[in-house]
């Protein structure tokens, strides 16, 4: 018998807000433990929490980027249940009304399948525990810090719409582009700010019934969700190949064996007491303002796509790779503006920006376009080589000089004084009787170095497509 991997995903980010959820402490990462909390994140007596209104903004956006219904009436509900993470012992939720809910996602990578957003609702999120010595088990003692707890969340539910690893690889993909694109989170998995779990169970081709549903936990990249579905689709093909039963149960990745492996058995839904929020009021969205939170969306991933292929000429591959790199798009539109030269663009972007940014570890965000442009500019005029254009480019960004000054002062305009050039080639030709004698019975080596000669004693300001040419023309005369 065949089977079919039933795929859905459980997201959480982190919205992108200066303060936490309900009070107005620091949302920022990396901060000394237990520095950004108050007597509203610690849940003290008598403390009452307010909305920030960012996150709800910014939950709005995702829902309707991710193009949900957007529930003018929602309300926050309370999830009780107690972990030493959570110092209120209730968690701020929403449960029945959910901010966002039916809608879809269109995966470009994926031919445009839409896969379903069950949906997607507001929440706090919870300290974290260091444990000291091992696991929580093991541990010789637990630390507890509260900055994380109360920063909002936003949790995305998928519909059971993913068939393989594979698509479920894609869809966080476009999913993160949608969301970095928006500014709605950072979606950085190394901090935290997106987590995902997975649930797959199997269903046999031309059957509706589906088999127990595994839930996998401590996924810390989306190659390791795919992994992971890969391996949990076969292990359970292999469970039902010899006619035993697939447990409806969590299990946890191991990266290091990559495997999963059971983490606690089949559990009755936890009963986390449900109840609407006291102390919140049920929220009440404006129309006109939620039509205001809509106007302002970025255009998909698929849209730029479409834009870099049909409006800059741009191959399939390199649309993708720019759309990929949300700093990279965004500079490459910045440039786009003045400069016309789309390939070239792109080509110096994926190189040079690209490398440039790595090795000075400055984000393409801060990096100057006008820069590229002008040192393009000067190369196209023949002002500059490519590689002066390489050394301008590079101080340019760095120090943020202007290019045509530091092509000036620099002494690194090309030399075009095609007089001054023939001189050096004569000079070059009559040092190097030999490689002139190897250069003429067709060896292409002897005429590189004679070029690289040249090159040399113009300290690279010349055009050597200039010098080839002066070099053909002086050289053959010489032939005996
Ligand atoms: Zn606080």
């Amino acid at each position: 018998m065949n089977y079919r991997p039933v795929i859905g995903l459980e997201i959480h980010v982190e919205l992108k807000t200066e303060t936490k959820m309900f009070c107005s402490c620091s949302a920022a990462f990396g901060e000394e433990p237990n520095s950004s909390c108050c007597p509203v994140c610690l849940g003290l007596p008598g403390s009452l929490p307010v909305i920030n209104r960012k996150a709800l903004e910014l939950g709005v956006k995702a829902a309707r980027a991710l193009n949900c219904t957007v529930e003018a009436n929602s309300r926050f509900d309370r999830k009780n249940y107690f972990y030493p993470d959570l110092p209120k012992a209730y968690q701020i939720s929403q449960y029945d009304i959910p901010l966002g809910h039916s809608g879809y996602l269109e995966v470009e990578p994926l031919t445009g399948k839409p896969i379903g957003i069950q949906r997607c609702h507001l929440e706090e999120e919870a300290g974290k525990l260091l444990h000291h010595g091992g696991s929580l088990l093991e541990a010789e003692y637990s630390l507890v810090d509260y900055n994380r707890a109360g920063i909002p969340l936003l949790e995305i539910v998928t519909a059971p719409d993913l068939i393989s690893g594979d698509e479920a690889y894609c869809f966080l993909n476009e999913l993160r582009l949608l969301l970095l694109y928006n500014r709605i989170s950072d979606c950085r998995m190394e901090e935290g700010s997106l987590r995902c779990d997975a649930n797959i169970s199997l269903s046999p081709v031309n059957s509706n019934s589906w088999g127990n549903k595994v839930e996998i936990k401590n996924l810390n990249s989306f190659k390791a969700v795919k992994a992971a579905l890969e391996f949990e689709a076969a292990r359970q093909e292999e469970v039902l190949s010899r006619r035993g039963e697939v447990l409806q149960e969590t299990r946890h990745w191991d990266e290091n064996q990559r495997k999963t492996f059971s983490l606690r058995g089949k559990e009755e839904a936890a009963d986390y007491r449900y109840f609407p929020e006291p102390d919140v009021p049920p929220l009440q969205l404006d129309g006109i303002w939620i039509q205001k939170v809509e106007d302002s969306l970025a255009e998909t991933p698929a849209e730029r796509r479409r834009r870099y292929r049909e409006q800059y000429g741009l191959k399939e591959g390199e649309a993708d790779l720019l759309v990929a790199h949300p700093s990279l798009a965004d500079f490459f539109d910045r440039a786009a503006i003045k400069y016309k030269g789309y390939r070239q663009l792109f080509n110096w972007i994926s190189g040079e920006i690209t490398r440039i940014a790595r090795q000075k570890n400055i984000s393409p965000e801060v990096l100057d376009s006008g820069a590229l442009v002008e040192t393009l500019q000067l190369m196209d005029e023949g002002s500059i080589n490519r590689g002066t254009a390489r050394k301008v480019l590079e101080e340019a960004l760095v120090e943020g000089k202007n290019p045509a000054e530091l092509a000036l002062d620099k002494g690194m305009e090309q030399i075009t004084d095609t007089g001054a050039l023939g001189e050096l080639v004569d000079e070059v030709l009559r040092d190097n009787p030999r490689a002139v004698g190897d250069y003429l019975e067709g060896k292409k080596k002897a005429g590189n170095f004679l070029l690289g000669q040249v090159m040399s004693r113009t300290r690279g300001k010349a055009d050597p497509s200039v010098v080839k040419e002066i070099l053909e023309e002086q050289v053959h005369p010489r032939k005996r």
